[in-house]
């Protein structure tokens, strides 16, 4: 549309009531803007007030002549002034008397058109421009626009959003977030400006989009891309469209989205929430590498409150300490027998309401609200305090090792903390090892690699765990200073399956022996699974094979048998 003729800025149509006693000039008026407005008549002051109450939400604009029976305007335009909901909805006076206008303005009159009616075109733009004003003045942000798409920013959409609900709030609308799979990754290999294309393309996309269907977006974080539109059936094709796009543009066809959708969202749920339930569909995809989407959905819905749950009951959790910390060996296999050589720290939270709950519940999420640390912390602290529990108690030390989350990663103080916590239970840091998940290798791969060098200078042993379920290459390898590589259980899942399973950890285990990386296998359940990794030279096994995770007292058993066995 061209902008001359636009209605407004966002193409909603404005709700305008136009006041007046004489029919002609109802109709003369009504006639000049309803091409570009919603028109509702009153024909006195009473009238105008019921029907401005009723519709206070929806309406833009109150066109009031002065001079009318059983309540003139100025006590129209005074009763708007006492009412705080009232006052924020613009007014324009419409006399033939220039006195009028001195004292309409005192109370609080934002503009005039004079009659009669002669110039329709000034008319309009008096209205549009008294509209746009009184909304700008509630929307009080500072920037409108993302820099690098134009798209608006977080605030601004949230805000366009809400006007949009109170116009239509009848209007059926999707909620949906689009994020890009693995962006960071994506950044890292291909460079910022390649990143930024990306980013750039998919606005150009929802634009499009955009052009077609009623209704916003913004960009409300780095790769994250809100949509709220009404409502339709299929995403699928939506999606792929643009996919292919950034496929195109950037030459690269491996960029995946993921796209969490609130279709059809509860009206009665503010937006941000209904934008909260879209993401947690979104993020549902997290660790799926493929583009695709998912509705947010009862099961969704029920999930999140668990989630919510959990997140609420985590102090108390601690305080009340219902958080175990069980153990699971690990087997050196390179010798004729295996032998205990250490063990994971691996956490359960005995609920008072949900029973026992494993860490797959809790942690991811806790990691995403940065809670994980208090948790972590708390593991680490028991665990150094069990090596020198068994260290005193059987006169060898016991390895443990714990799990640092990436949150950790970004902590300035980790290092300091977990020096702290070695020295307080009398132990050296080699006595203690850190397990880091793959994906924070690939998530920060540059403060990583200095942090784990510091650790490692200090004298902790750092394992990588979960080897293979995330993007590292090989070659990454290399560059990591790491003293175990863990190697993720889908793996040993596939090595009975047929000949490439079995190849594939060949391959690996031949890698990391070339570059001197021992080589721990974890989820090992079968006969069969160990005697094949043994034969490929795998050094260490972790899993149901060998034991569960175990409490503390439990594993003891495990310890004495090892000891009875030399
Ligand atoms: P992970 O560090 O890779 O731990 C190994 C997981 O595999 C454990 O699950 C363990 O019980 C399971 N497992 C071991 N052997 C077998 C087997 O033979 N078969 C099968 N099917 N599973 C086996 P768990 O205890 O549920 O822990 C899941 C994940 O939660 C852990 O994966 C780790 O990433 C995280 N986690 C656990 N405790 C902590 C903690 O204290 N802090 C942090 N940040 N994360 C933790
Ligand atoms: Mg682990
Ligand atoms: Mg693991």
């Amino acid at each position: 549309m061209a902008d001359a003729v636009r209605t407004a800025r966002d193409g909603i149509r404005r709700l305008v009531v136009i006041v007046d006693d004489e029919h002609v000039n109802r109709r003369l008026l009504g006639k000049i803007i309803e091409k570009d407005y919603d028109v509702i008549y009153a024909e006195d002051g009473r009238e105008a007030l019921d029907l401005i109450k009723k519709r206070e939400k929806t309406l833009s604009m109150i066109l009031l002549d002065i001079m009318m029976p059983n309540m003139d305007g100025y006590e129209v335009l005074e009763k708007l002034r006492e009412d705080p909901d009232l006052s924020r909805i613009p007014v324009i006076v419409l006399t033939s008397e220039r006195s009028a206008e001195v004292r309409s303005l005192q109370l609080g009159a934002a503009d005039f058109i004079p009659k009669p009616y002669d110039m329709p075109q000034v008319i309009l733009a008096r209205v549009r421009r008294s509209i746009e004003l009184a909304e700008d003045n509630s929307i009080i942000s500072a920037t409108e626009n993302d820099a690098l798409t134009g798209l608006y920013t977080k605030d601004f959409f949230f805000q366009h959003g809400r006007r949009h609900d109170q116009y239509y709030p009848d209007v059926p609308m999707d909620a949906i977030v689009i994020n890009v799979n693995r962006f960071r990754l994506i950044n890292e290999l291909h460079g910022r400006l390649f990143g930024d294309t990306v980013i750039t393309t998919i606005a150009g996309q929802l634009n499009r989009i955009l052009d077609e269907a009623d209704g916003i977006a913004c960009r409300s974080d780095a790769d994250s891309f809100y949509l709220y539109i009404l409502h339709r059936e299929n995403y699928e094709a939506m999606l792929n469209r643009i996919v292919t796009v950034i496929s195109e543009v950037s030459g690269n066809s491996r960029i995946s989205l993921r796209m969490g959708v609130y279709s059809n969202a509860d009206m009665s749920v503010d937006i941000e929430t209904r934008f909260d339930r879209a993401s947690f569909a979104c993020n549902s995809l997290r660790n799926n590498y493929n583009t695709g989407f998912t509705l947010y959905d009862n099961s969704m819905h029920e999930k999140e409150l668990y989630s919510e749950k959990l997140i609420g009951d985590m102090d108390t959790g601690v305080e009340e300490r219902q958080f175990k910390v069980y153990y699971q060996p690990k087997y050196n296999i390179t010798g004729i027998e295996p032998v205990l050589s250490s063990a994971e720290a691996l956490i359960r939270w005995q609920h008072p309401e949900y029973g026992m709950v494993g860490p797959a519940n809790f942690i991811p999420l806790f990691e995403e609200n940065g809670l994980v640390q208090k948790l972590d912390h708390y593991v680490w602290r028991e665990a150094a305090a069990q090596i020198k529990r068994w260290k005193d108690k059987y006169g060898i030390t016991i390895p443990i090792s714990v799990n640092v989350s990436r949150i950790d990663i970004y902590d300035p103080e980790l290092e300091q903390k977990l020096l702290n916590i070695v020295k307080e239970n009398g132990l050296e840091p080699y006595e203690y090892l850190l397990e880091i998940t793959e994906s924070a290798y690939t998530d920060n791969s540059e403060q990583i690699i200095e942090t784990v060098k510091k650790l490692r200078e200090d004298g902790f042993r750092v394992e990588m765990d979960d080897f293979g379920a995330g993007y590292s290459s090989l070659n990454m390898l290399a560059t990591l200073p790491i003293d175990a590589l863990k190697l993720d259980m889908v793996f040993i899942r596939k090595l009975g399956e047929d000949d490439k399973g079995l190849k594939m950890v060949q391959l690996m285990i031949d890698i990391a022996k070339f570059l001197r990386i021992p080589v721990i296998a974890e989820g090992v359940e079968t006969k069969e699974q160990y005697e094949l990794l043994k034969k490929v030279g795998c050094d260490v096994i972790q899993g149901f094979y060998f034991s569960k995770p175990v409490p503390a007292e439990e594993f003891e058993k495990l310890i004495e048998a090892a000891l009875n066995q030399r």
